[in-house]
């Protein structure tokens, strides 16, 4: 007998195309579709819903347990959204040790799965190399390479790079901690661009050139803020280019026109407002003394300096770019979601739900089958998770139930953290996580060590 029968929806089968059967769930696998009505112990109605694989955001940062005082917060946000499983660790900043996170997943559960890469600019810190602009010691370089190792015998993904942040850490760096991870299948590289606007194409080509090298995929972050100041084509032309000749290059992107880091990062250093063509007052600020306070020079340089770890949101991006990185085909779209006590950009709680409501339903961006497979088989894919982001019979009942018509982001740059409309169910390993559009506060997600090759 099943533990679930699901009847009335439309089931997103990305064979077929949308399908009103009905889905049978047995031990947290999919193990039903079709037009049937096999005995379950329950049985869960709808009414033309659609029945989707749920979210698999690639690209996110995980909660700082020490700041939300052990409890999970951006998890939160992104059950709400659709969110069954999300990658944390990204831009080279862990926001605690692998081990740590890891620990808290496996004694509490958690509301969504993760998995996690090991970060660079994290592991600079470790070895005691706490200036951004220097260049790290062999002997911390060698370090780093045995640290990178730990985390992929613990099931880190790879290792995530935040170039931006760390100018101090060359490409020479960069290949010399992945030394031993040369061509290993089921590791995947990812990096935040070295530097945005004027020159998005360089940064591209050194993450290709990495990837070349060590002779692993790479997954290049958030185009959406390094190339939507004039140069969203020719950076995707020149992805597609490297592409076509064999270079495993990926790539995401998040639909808004705002980015959002510390405000006392090397992101905006002087010179910053001039290469984006804007002024201070379209940096946004978050938190006390200073919670959505847009900038004058001087905020700006009091929260830089007596507030760096401040998140701070800048509105700089290109509408049209942005939506043509939503539109092509081989960009997945990811939240970069990440949140500071609470507060910060909305894309943490409306990345997946603004996707589809404007880009996929609203502005018919692209086919509606085809658009979701950016939040569901592609990222699946790229992670090597041959059981998640599809329906199909033995794969994990990880579900997003919504209803197409009604479906919209509504956190926003006051509220960030507000839950979307529209989405009524979302379930993990076959059970409910949300139900009728509320948490079920559930802990079904666990830590998933790296897939392929492991
Ligand atoms: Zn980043």
């Amino acid at each position: 007998m099943l533990d679930l029968l699901i009847i009335g929806g439309r089931l997103l089968d990305f064979k077929r195309g949308l399908v009103e059967e009905n889905l049978g769930i047995k031990d947290g696998k999919i193990s039903y579709m079709g037009v049937d009505f096999p005995q379950a112990k329950e049985v869960l109605e709808l009414e033309a819903q659609i029945v989707s694989p749920g979210f698999i955001d690639i690209h996110m940062h995980e909660e700082d347990f020490v700041l939300s005082q052990g409890d999970y917060d951006i998890a939160k946000t992104m059950l709400a959204m659709g969110v069954t499983t999300a990658v944390a660790g990204n831009c080279g900043n862990n926001r605690q040790s692998l081990e740590a996170f890891l620990s808290q997943l496996n004694s509490s559960g958690s509301p969504i799965n993760y998995m996690s890469y090991i970060g660079h600019n994290f592991l600079r810190e470790q070895v005691g190399n706490r200036d951004t602009k220097a260049p790290s010691t062999r002997e911390q370089t060698q370090k780093m390479r045995s640290l990178v190792n730990e985390a992929i015998n613990l099931g880190a993904l790879g290792i995530s790079y935040g170039f931006e942040y760390c100018s101090g850490g060359s490409f020479e760096e960069a290949i010399g901690i992945a030394e031993d991870l040369k061509g290993k299948e089921g590791i995947l590289l990812t990096g935040h661009y070295r530097y945005d606007g004027d020159r998005a194409l360089e940064s591209i080509q050194e993450m290709a050139e990495i990837s070349k090298a060590l002779d692993l995929p790479f997954l290049i972050s958030h185009l959406s803020s390094c190339s939507a100041f004039g140069y969203m084509k020719e950076s995707l032309d020149l992805i597609r280019d490297y592409r076509e000749k064999g270079v495993k290059l990926f790539v995401d992107a998040y639909p808004y026109t705002a980015f959002s880091t510390y405000i006392g990062s090397d992101v905006f250093e002087e010179g910053c407002l001039e290469r984006w063509g804007v002024d201070y007052k379209d940096i946004q600020l978050t938190q006390a003394p200073y919670e959505n306070t847009r900038c004058t020079e001087e905020i700006f340089m009091d929260a830089r300096k007596n507030h760096p770890k401040m998140l701070a949101i800048a509105h700089v991006m290109r509408e049209e770019e942005i939506a043509m990185a939503m539109a092509d085909p081989m960009v997945i779209v990811a939240s970069d979601g990440i949140y500071s006590s609470g507060k910060g950009h909305p894309r943490g709680a409306g990345t997946f739900p603004r996707f589809i409501s404007k880009y996929l339903r609203d502005e018919g961006l692209m086919e509606f089958v085809e658009g979701m497979k950016k939040i569901t088989l592609m990222p699946a894919e790229t992670l090597g998770l041959s059981n998640k982001g599809r329906l199909e019979e033995g794969c994990d009942a990880d579900l997003c139930i919504f209803n197409y018509s009604e479906i919209r982001d509504q956190a926003d740059f006051a509220e960030a953290q507000k839950p979307p409309l529209g989405i009524s169910h979302v379930l993990i390993d076959g059970k409910f996580a949300l139900r009728d559009g509320t948490s079920t506060e559930g802990r079904f997600g666990k830590f998933i060590a790296r897939k392929n090759g492991s």
